[in-house]
């Protein structure tokens, strides 16, 4: 089996760190770790794993179909944590644009711990 380094940028391989998380064979223990696998899974295009993370009351904004073209149609080279509270993860995200130049998508993302579990809920993008 091949060890790469998760794409989360964490140092530690993927198998060890936000792939469990995709399987469902642990649940994130934090907002940040919830970010981080969230990132992972546009980086290996899970689009089940996005929209199972989206909290419930914001599904209808987001579809599977969505997750996974926007995850396929971008290269995402990064991921930089720039501070991580209780349920505020604040993040600046690198990828490539159609002109191969690189570019930041940078983002205060908010989540809700319900039943134990970590949810997605929105962002706010900082220009
Ligand atoms: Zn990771």
């Amino acid at each position: 089996m091949d060890f790469i380094n998760c794409h989360c940028g964490s140092g530690i391989p993927f198998q060890h760190c936000c792939q469990p998380y995709h399987l469902k064979k642990k649940t994130a223990p934090t907002a940040e770790t919830l970010m981080r696998s969230r990132y992972s899974a546009f980086v290996v295009a899970d689009a089940d794993y996005l929209y199972e993370t989206t909290h419930r009351s914001k599904r209808k904004n987001h579809s599977k179909n969505g997750y996974r073209s926007s995850a396929k149609n971008t290269k995402w080279l990064k991921l930089e944590i720039v501070c991580a509270d209780f349920d505020v993860v604040k993040f600046k995200a690198y990828y490539l644009n159609r002109k191969f130049q690189t570019e930041v998508l940078h983002e205060k993302s908010n989540f809700r711990l319900e039943d134990g579990k970590w949810y997605y809920v929105d962002g706010d993008f900082y220009s």
